[in-house]
């Protein structure tokens, strides 16, 4: 398994402009912004952070699905814009990130409302017959199409579907990779991202925010 890194996909000072407007992150935030740097794990960028908590905000959910919780960051992003109600099932394929995301929810206190679950998502959440108000989608970024196609059901009326990294370091805006093992990811990216005007059962707006991330929002 392996990692992308979100590079600039915005301009380096605009990026950075937009960064340094933000709230800073607290102390656990930052060791975790620290751990994800030094030992190549992926985590959304700040700003997507932010706007994950936004959107919860927004949304009040009940029910929020994360497929790929890493080390928890993205997760604690969500949690913490959760009202009493409102609980997020995360599922991670490696037991090892599982367990270091189970400890950062600890130590974040928000082990009541967050379910992990340790496993291969794809298998998962083909058996779950629970609806979700928002998913977040941050797992293999080849598998879009299929975690989409699955994750429909899964969605409620007015649901929101949340795709990070869609423009995979800007690889996918001219179909430019580094490594020919990259291509089929960054092909299939691209797919995905066309196909989206054809899906008529949602509104879609992709943001370049961060790595980019689309917003799929499923008619009620
Ligand atoms: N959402 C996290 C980052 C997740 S990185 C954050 O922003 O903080 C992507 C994660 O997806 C990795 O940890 C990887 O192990 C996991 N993953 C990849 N394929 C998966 C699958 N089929 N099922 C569950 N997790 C998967
Ligand atoms: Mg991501």
């Amino acid at each position: 398994m392996e990692d992308i890194f979100a590079k600039d996909v915005l301009d380096t000072n605009l990026q950075n402009f937009l960064r340094s407007l933000l709230p800073n992150s607290d102390q656990l935030l930052l060791e975790m912004e620290e751990f994800a740097q030094n030992n190549h794990v992926s985590i959304v960028l700040p700003e997507v952070g932010q706007l994950l908590n936004l959107l919860v905000n927004l949304k009040k959910p009940k029910k929020v699905l994360e497929i790929g919780t890493g080390i928890g960051y993205s997760t604690i992003w969500m949690a913490r814009a959760l009202d009493e109600n409102g609980k997020i099932t995360t599922i991670e394929l490696l037991p090892k990130r599982y367990e270091i995301a189970l400890s950062n929810l600890k130590k974040a206190g928000l082990e009541d409302r967050v379910k992990l679950i340790n496993g291969d998502a794809r298998e998962i959440i083909s058996e779950i017959k629970d609806t979700y108000d928002i998913i977040f989608l941050d797992a293999a970024k080849g598998q879009y199409q299929e975690f989409f196609n699955i994750s429909q059901t899964l969605l409620s009326p007015n649901g929101l579907l949340i795709c990070d990294n869609v423009l995979i370091n800007g690889w996918v805006i001219d179909l430019k990779y580094p490594e020919r093992r990259k291509k089929t990811m960054v092909y299939r990216m691209r797919a995905f991202l066309e196909n989206l005007k054809n899906e008529k059962d949602f509104i879609s707006s992709i943001i370049p925010l961060g790595d980019g991330v689309a917003l799929l929002f499923k008619r009620g």
